[in-house]
């Protein structure tokens, strides 16, 4: 790996971050907050959020087995993919290269930061080619962006192939695990010590249920968090998103019984799906939706649609002709589903 400081913009790198109130008195006891310029009334809303999330991070950390100093948290995964261009790319003239097809944020942040995207096909298995990545790149290259289990296709990438890439590439590899939890490969969280130019993505959006409140983690060294928490809205994680996520949090069982309701369901969901006529392929997943390839999806899209059944047409993304992307719903909702399918002719 090359030198974190080369790998960051240089003015971020010389940045010198906006100090908070909270940040500087950090802990101590006060019988009175007169610093911030709060209103003393309509407690507890009056207060700005920690700034660093304290409270919240330790639980992740218990939760997810990964040090508090190794946790950033954002507004969504989303803020960590944007973090990442801002403080690792510079417009115009650093380039990222990715898995394709894949998660659409990547390319978006991508082209608001002005940075040349270069995406690398999948093959008809939709794994991916280390080598492949690694031709793609050249000295301007900074990210390599990963997702597995992958969104559309659902399946996990092959660990030998992203450990290839992790060890071979020397800039910064990005690991999005937004739906690891459904599966039973080993996450490449547990493996941050070993790869110091890793960044592993969760969300709190998929798994645990909380897409609302806008929740996502950047696992990564602790030099690499450092410049994320410079560079981030000082108060990015608001009061009631992280109390909420502290209540949900309280209870991983719960969560562990939807993830198993769910797993269970995408297994009955997947075989009714190889035995319907108008479904020519269902692909594997370890994700809590599946890819099929249908006769016509944009005409099955349609005929759902008119049912009130939504389900995302991903028939224009690259390796994905006449493919609908179905997420696992309730039992009821998947039965309301195949039951559609099943009359359309
Ligand atoms: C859904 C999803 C996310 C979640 O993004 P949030 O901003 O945390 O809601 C992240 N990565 C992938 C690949 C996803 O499919």
């Amino acid at each position: 790996m090359k030198p974190l400081k080369e790998l960051t913009r240089p003015n971020i790198w010389n940045l010198a971050p906006y100090s908070c109130a909270r940040h500087e008195y950090a802990g101590k006891q006060a019988k009175a907050f007169l610093d911030a310029n709060e209103n003393p009334y309509n407690s507890p809303l009056n207060r700005y959020p920690d700034p660093l999330q304290d409270k919240l991070k330790a639980r992740v950390s218990a939760i997810k087995g990964v040090p508090v100093e190794n946790i950033f948290l954002g507004n969504g995964s989303d803020e960590a993919i944007d973090l990442a261009f801002r403080c690792f790319t510079n417009p115009c003239k650093d380039n990222v290269v990715a898995i394709e097809p894949t998660y659409g944020m990547y390319r978006v942040c991508a082209d608001i930061n002005d940075v040349e995207y270069r995406p690398v096909l999948l093959n008809d298995k939709y794994q991916m080619s280390a080598d492949a990545l690694l031709r793609a790149c050249d000295d301007h290259t900074k990210i390599i962006w990963l997702c597995s289990p992958n969104n559309p296709t659902g399946n996990l990438l092959d660990r030998k192939e992203i450990i290839h890439v992790l060890t071979e590439f020397d800039g910064l590899v990005v690991v999005d695990e937004a739906y690891s939890d459904f599966s039973q490969g080993k996450p490449l969280r547990y493996d941050l010590a070993e790869y110091p130019n890793m960044i592993v993505l969760n969300t709190m959006s998929k798994a645990w249920a909380c897409a609302g409140i806008r929740l996502g983690m950047a696992y990564a060294s602790k030099e690499i968090i450092d410049i994320f928490n410079k560079v981030k809205y000082p108060y990015n994680i608001n009061i009631l998103t992280q109390e909420k996520a502290l209540e949900v949090l309280k209870d991983p069982f719960q969560i562990d019984d939807w993830i198993k309701m769910l797993v269970m369901e995408r297994y009955r969901m997947v075989e009714a799906f190889k035995m319907l006529p108008i479904c020519e392929e269902v692909y594997p997943s370890d994700a809590n939706f599946f890819l099929a390839k249908m006769t016509d999806a944009q005409a099955i899209y349609d005929y759902l649609a008119n049912k009130g059944i939504i389900v995302r047409n991903r028939t224009n993304v690259a390796l994905c002709h006449n493919c609908l992307r179905i997420t696992i719903g309730t039992r009821t909702e998947n039965m309301e589903l195949l039951s559609a399918l099943r009359q359309y002719e």
